[in-house]
């Protein structure tokens, strides 16, 4: 699924290929620009829990900058009921545990089904909570959401070991057993995809779930917590936790009783989720952190093409991706041609309310996150690099930022270094493709990378040096529910999506039988 083509135009999205064929854009309903909240409540045990300590926080409707309901907030005590309710799901003889490997995919695959028949509710309550785009919700993280479900349905009962022929006269084969209890961590920038993308591959393969949510996008997780029992999964297998990094997130990070910890968020807090598996009991930690992803474009590209997908590399989502192409090299000789064109790109980017379908940029998810990416702008001025375009708030309430294209970067300023997650775009000049190459890996980060180029030999040339676990070339934010995703260095390590994504879910265990050589 191209993320970036669906976003494309101005008017309604346009869409193409089978990946959105259950979301047409002719079907784009009008959205309710006031979705109810039905859940705000911890999900424990497949029940409704008020926090134990009674707590609950604000969730805030960054369009507005209003409070738009409370929710429970769990902590350790919480964390601990959880894992507890995870643990007896996951015991051996349950019901999770006895469950038709095959039933499983049904299961994942009716909530699936649920998710599509929900995917309008979904979308509008993801745009009051995280500010995105409806449209963008509606035809890009729902339908996306959906595939990765069915996808991984679809492995449940193909999760195969091997035989092996080991020396002597034993029968030894493998067989591929879940991890056990699995604390997963997730931010608020694809608050629904991030939650497929994690229950899916744990699900197909037997794990049980404690999930911590985003302090800042806790509504459509809780929801889909609803349609969870409502398909029949069995009490404790998921458990949903709005609340607190620092106190419920920590919790789970650090908890003696979680196997494993699947967590996406800042190379920051990545740290101390290693940290706390190495001071607890040592469970798995699969990570997948920020980035500052280089996007090359030569002389020779298809200019337009290039121009569009840089800027939507960089402004899709309100810059809020891990991916976003947030450096982008260009060679010198179409450099000013380039650096125009972008400019005046980012100049019609419509920026507006969120619901209405012709808008391409919401708001920034909060106060905090509007805040640093105003003073990354800050910062790029006082640096000198050279503001092309926008740099200053876009309304007069809620966290809107103007599209903002800087030129002239040089790669030691801060906004050339520094994961900025916001719609700013820097622009940087490089002649050969070796100094390309050697500046783009120059970097803690490799999550992804892209090259634009007519030239096949150059395209493989630069993608075979670039040290990103991702390389688009002449495309961006291509996502297939089939190809693993994740990062080389401070990115983090472990892969989503695909089938590489089942193994950080599953244990091997090595079964070795005696064979008797003659019959007695
Ligand atoms: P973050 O703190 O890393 O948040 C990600 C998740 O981790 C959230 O659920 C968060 O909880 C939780 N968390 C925070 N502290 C924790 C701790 N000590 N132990 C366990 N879990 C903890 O990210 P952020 O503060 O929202 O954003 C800061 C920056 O991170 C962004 O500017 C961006 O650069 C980067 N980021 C990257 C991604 C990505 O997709 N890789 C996504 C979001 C942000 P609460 O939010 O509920 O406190
Ligand atoms: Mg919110």
């Amino acid at each position: 699924m191209n993320l970036l083509r669906t976003v494309a135009s101005r008017a309604l999205p346009r869409l193409s290929g089978p990946s959105v064929r259950h979301f047409s854009a002719a079907a784009v309903p009008v959205p309710n620009t006031q979705p109810e909240v039905h859940y705000n409540k911890l999900f424990i045990n497949n029940e409704w829990q008020d926090a134990t300590s009674g707590k609950t926080f604000p969730t805030i409707n960054p369009s507005t900058g209003e409070v738009i309901c409370q929710v429970a907030e769990a902590n350790q005590a919480d964390v601990n009921k959880a894992v507890k309710a995870a643990r007896d799901a996951f015991r051996f003889g349950s019901p999770w545990r006895r469950m038709d490997a095959s039933h499983r995919g049904l299961l994942l695959s009716r909530l699936a089904d649920a998710i599509e028949r929900d995917a309008a509710y979904l979308a509008e309550l993801e745009t009051l909570d995280n500010g995105k785009p409806f449209a963008v919700a509606y035809t890009v993280d729902l339908p996306f959401v959906v595939k990765v479900l069915r996808y991984y349905a679809g492995w449940a009962d193909k999760c195969e070991g091997k035989t092996i022929p080991i020396d002597g006269d034993y029968f030894c084969y493998t067989r591929h057993e879940p991890v056990g209890v699995c604390g997963q961590i997730i931010p608020w920038n694809f608050p629904l995809l991030m939650q497929a993308w994690k229950l899916g591959p744990a699900l197909a393969t037997g794990n049980t779930v404690v999930m911590k949510v985003a302090e800042q996008t806790p509504l459509t997780a809780l929801y889909v917590a609803s349609l969870i029992k409502e398909v029949g999964f069995p009490d404790g297998v998921v458990n949903i936790l709005p609340g607190m990094g620092s106190t419920a997130g920590a919790a789970i990070a650090g908890h003696m009783d979680v196997d494993k910890v699947a967590f996406t968020g800042s190379t920051e807090v990545g740290h101390l989720i290693q940290q706390a598996s190495g001071s607890s009991n040592l469970k798995k930690v699969t990570l997948e952190l920020g980035g500052k992803s280089p996007n090359i474009v030569l002389s020779d590209a298809n200019m337009e093409e290039a121009v569009e997908q840089s800027h939507l590399a960089l402004f899709f989502n309100q810059g809020q991706c891990c991916c976003a192409g947030s450096r982008t090299y260009v060679q010198a000789d179409i450099y000013d041609e380039f650096v125009e064109r972008s400019v005046e790109r980012a100049r019609q980017r419509v920026v507006g309310n969120p619901f209405d379908l012709k808008t391409e940029q919401g708001p920034q998810v909060d106060q905090e996150q509007f805040n640093k990416i105003l003073g990354y702008i800050s910062s790029g001025k006082r640096e000198g690099a050279k503001l092309m375009c926008g740099g200053g708030v876009a309304a007069d309430r809620g966290y809107f930022i103007q599209p903002t294209v800087f030129g002239d970067v040089q790669d030691d300023m801060t906004i050339a270094r520094e994961e900025i997650f916001g719609p700013v775009m820097q622009i940087f000049k490089f002649k050969t493709l070796e100094e390309a190459i050697t500046r783009a890996n120059d970097t803690k980060y490799g999550l992804a990378a892209a090259v634009f180029t007519k030239d096949i030999d150059k395209a493989h040339y630069v993608s075979n040096g670039l040290r990103a676990g991702t390389v688009w070339i002449n495309c961006y934010n291509v996502f297939g529910v089939q190809a693993p995703f994740g990062g080389y260095k401070a990115s983090g390590f472990g892969r989503e999506l695909g089938e590489y994504g089942l193994e950080s879910y599953t244990e091997v265990k090595t079964v070795t039988i005696k064979v008797p050589q003659k019959n007695s």
